[in-house]
């Protein structure tokens, strides 16, 4: 870990890379900006792993940040790892699927996904360069959640050539802060933060029953997809959700209301 300062020291001789890794969601998105202001010297690159199965909005919303940052956001794709090209209806995720985890789901124990689709995409881009990665964390953050096995706050990448910066921890900035520099920049917050509490992948398992309600009233062609993937086999039942299936949830009476998400177990990669 090294400190923003400890990072800012580095610019002149060039001895590191620096990159912001972009979810998608609010935190990064604000961070990208207030380094690009507030530290203009810094020569970032912008990086998003893009599963090829994440929320319109989110599409949406880079293309936003994107404007506002007059730069390119860099668009990681695990297919580029398989050396596959990119083409209309093919996805890396379900490459993975259903070529090297035979159908299976992943699921919070066994995240496979965040592992191929973001984490391998992302140190491949970087190689053996030394890089500073700028992780979004909050400077009012110390959930559970958001801390690794060691307790430590989460990275993007284990390997000893990438080392994490945490600028809004290091300059105290905390959600107030956060919203006030995407509202003054006119970005906002994404879209899919009126029925949904995170960023990642439209059926990602972490969601909660009225996320997964909102994106079906949302998004009814992609809670059908969804859908789609789950199945039950031996007896078994493979599903996003832990508790119920898909064809369960449509069918509950009950609206749930989505959750504070500083509440809930989360994937720290994905969702900042
Ligand atoms: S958003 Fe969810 S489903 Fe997608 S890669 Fe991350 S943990 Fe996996």
């Amino acid at each position: 870990m090294a400190t923003l300062n400890e990072a800012l020291e580095t610019i002149e001789d060039g001895s590191f890379r620096h990159i912001v890794n972009i979810s998608g969601g609010k935190d990064s998105a604000a961070l990208a900006i207030y380094l690009a202001q507030e530290y203009p010297q810094l020569p970032a690159e912008y990086v998003f792993c893009d599963t090829g199965v994440e929320l319109p909005e989110t599409y949406e919303y880079l293309d936003r940040l994107e404007a506002i940052l007059g730069q390119e956001i860099v668009r990681l794709n695990a297919l580029d790892l398989l050396g596959m090209k990119k083409k209309p209806g093919r996805n890396p995720f379900d490459i993975w699927l259903n070529e090297y985890y035979g159908g299976y789901l992943p699921n919070p124990g066994a995240r496979w996904c965040t592992r191929v689709l973001k984490i391998k995409p992302f140190e491949d881009y970087i190689g053996e360069d030394r890089a500073f990665s700028y992780i979004g964390i909050r400077g009012d953050e110390d959930r559970e959640g958001y801390l690794g096995k060691d307790q430590k706050p989460p990275k993007i990448s284990d390997k000893n050539n990438i080392v994490p910066v945490y600028p809004f921890k290091d300059d105290e900035l905390g959600i107030a802060d956060i919203k006030s520099v995407l509202e003054a920049n006119g970005v906002g917050l994404p879209d899919y933060y009126e029925w949904r509490s995170r960023s990642g992948c439209y059926f990602c398992f972490y969601q909660q029953l009225g996320e997964w309600q909102g994106l079906q009233e949302n998004h009814p062609e992609l809670f059908e997809k969804a859908k789609k993937y789950e199945k039950i086999e031996s007896g078994k039942h493979f599903t996003w959700n832990q508790d119920r299936s898909l064809g369960q949830i449509e069918n509950l009476e009950e609206r749930y209301q989505v959750k504070n998400p500083d509440e809930i177990d989360s994937c720290a990669i994905c969702h900042l």
